[in-house]
C-alpha cells in the first residue's frame, strides 16, 4: 500500500516536514540519505560548527548536534527514518514510485528537500582535514561573524552575485576583503557589482586564482596567482570564503519535475508546488536566494502543511 507521505532529505527542510505530517498522524516515512550529494545524514549543517542564528539557541549550537535534535523529534512523533538514498522516482502517475538501492515503495505525496550543496574548489591547504571550518567557508552569512575574522584581512572567491553579497556582508567584521575573480570581467549583476566596487573595504583581484592557503590552528597565508603574468603573492588573511555557487541535489528526478537552468526546482511563488501535484519541494533544493537553516525550516512546515490539505482534497 502507498505511503501518505514519502519525504527525501534529512536537513531543517525534511525534518521540519516529518514533525508536522507525524503530528498530523499522516506516518511520514523519511529517506535520510546515506552520503548523498558528498554530505551525512542531516545535511549541509553537518559540515560546520556552530549555529548562532537559529532561534531557540541562544547560546549557539553545533551544526551536528541541532541536525540531531531535529532527528529525534521527527522520530519522538513516529517518522519512520530509514538510512538510505532515493536513486529514482517515477512521477508520471499517482501513486507515484520511488526505489533506493534496498527497496522500492509508492507515495501518495512526495516532500522533496534534499538540499544543495556549496561547491569548493580544490585548493591546497582548504581540504577537509587541513584548514576546512578553520578558517576556510562556505558561507560568509553563517561564519563570518566568528571573531576570528574581527578586524583581518579576508577572502572571497567568486564572480557572482554570492560573491559580491558575501563580500560586502564581510566588510562588516574584517578589516579588508579581497575578491578573487578567474577572470577579467565578473559575472554578477551590475547592481551587485556596483555595490562591491564602490565599498573602500573591498578590492577586486580579477584574472586571479587562489593557488594555496596556510596556516596553523586558522588560515595565516593565502597565496594568489595573476593567471594574465603568472605571478605569485602571499597575502595576510584570517579567513577564505568560496562562493563559487551551490549545485542542488536533483539528479535523481531524472527532469521530471520542472528544473530552472541551475538545476533548481521550480515552485509556485509563495507555495511549495512543483510542476508535478502532490509533489511538494522544500529547502535549499528549491531556494537559491535564502538558504538559511530557518528558511528551510519555514518552507518544510509549508510543504507538510500543503501535502495534508492535497491529500485531504484527493
Ligand atoms: P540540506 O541541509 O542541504 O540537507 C539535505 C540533505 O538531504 C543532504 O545533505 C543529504 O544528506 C540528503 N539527501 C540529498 N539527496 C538525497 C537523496 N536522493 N535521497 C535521500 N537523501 C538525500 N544556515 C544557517 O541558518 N545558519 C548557519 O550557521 C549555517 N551555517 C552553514 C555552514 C555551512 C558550512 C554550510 C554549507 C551551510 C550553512 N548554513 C547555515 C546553511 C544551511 O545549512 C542550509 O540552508 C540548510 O541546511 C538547508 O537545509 P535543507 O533542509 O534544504 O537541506
Ligand atoms: P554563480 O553561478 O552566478 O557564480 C559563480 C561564480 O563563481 C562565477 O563568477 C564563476 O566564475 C565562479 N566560479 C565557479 N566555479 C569556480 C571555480 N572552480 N573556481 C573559481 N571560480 C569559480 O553563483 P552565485 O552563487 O553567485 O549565484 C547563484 C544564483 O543566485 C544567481 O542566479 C544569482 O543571481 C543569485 N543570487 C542573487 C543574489 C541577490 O540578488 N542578492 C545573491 C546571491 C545569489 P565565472 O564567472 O568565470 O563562471
Amino acid at each position: 500500500m502507498a505511503d501518505n507521505v514519502v519525504i527525501i532529505g534529512s536537513g531543517p527542510a525534511a525534518h521540519t516536514a516529518a514533525i508536522y505530517t507525524a503530528r498530523a498522524d499522516l506516518k511520514p516515512v523519511l529517506f535520510e540519505g546515506f552520503m548523498a550529494g558528498g554530505i551525512a545524514a542531516g545535511g549541509q549543517l553537518t559540515t560546520t560548527t556552530d549555529v548562532e542564528n537559529f532561534p531557540g539557541f541562544p547560546e549557539g549550537i553545533g551544526g551536528p548536534e541541532l541536525t540531531e535534535r531535529f532527528r529525534a523529534q521527527s522520530a519522538r512523533f513516529g517518522t519512520v527514518i530509514h538510512p538510505e538514498t532515493v536513486t529514482r522516482v517515477d512521477l508520471s502517475r499517482r501513486p507515484f514510485r520511488y526505489a533506493t538501492d534496498e527497496r522500492e515503495g509508492e507515495a501518495n505525496t512526495l516532500i522533496i528537500a534534499t538540499g544543495a550543496t556549496a561547491k569548493r574548489d580544490d585548493v591546497p591547504g582548504t581540504r577537509d582535514h587541513e584548514l576546512w571550518q578553520k578558517g576556510v567557508s562556505a558561507c560568509a552569512v553563517c561564519d563570518g561573524a566568528l571573531p576570528v575574522f574581527r578586524n583581518k584581512p579576508l577572502f572571497v572567491i567568486g564572480g557572482g552575485d554570492s560573491a559580491m553579497e558575501e563580500a560586502s556582508f564581510l566588510t562588516k567584521f574584517g578589516s579588508k576583503v579581497y575578491i578573487v575573480h578567474r577572470r577579467d570581467e565578473l559575472r554578477a549583476s551590475k547592481i551587485m557589482q556596483q555595490r562591491a566596487k564602490d565599498n573602500p573595504k573591498i578590492e577586486i583581484l580579477y584574472s586571479h586564482q587562489v593557488v594555496q592557503v596556510s596556516g596553523g590552528q586558522g588560515v595565516e597565508v593565502v597565496r594568489v596567482k595573476d593567471l594574465k603574468s603568472g605571478a605569485e603573492r602571499d597575502v595576510p588573511a584570517a579567513g577564505l570564503f568560496f562562493a563559487i555557487g551551490h549545485k542542488p541535489n536533483t539528479d535523481f528526478l531524472g527532469g521530471q519535475l520542472a528544473l530552472d537552468d541551475q538545476g533548481y526546482i521550480v515552485t509556485t511563488p509563495g507555495t511549495t508546488q512543483t510542476s508535478v501535484p502532490g509533489v511538494f519541494a522544500a529547502g535549499d533544493v528549491q531556494d537559491k536566494k535564502w538558504r538559511q537553516a530557518i528558511t528551510a525550516a519555514g518552507s518544510g512546515c509549508m510543504a507538510a502543511l500543503e501535502a495534508e490539505h492535497f491529500l485531504s482534497s484527493h
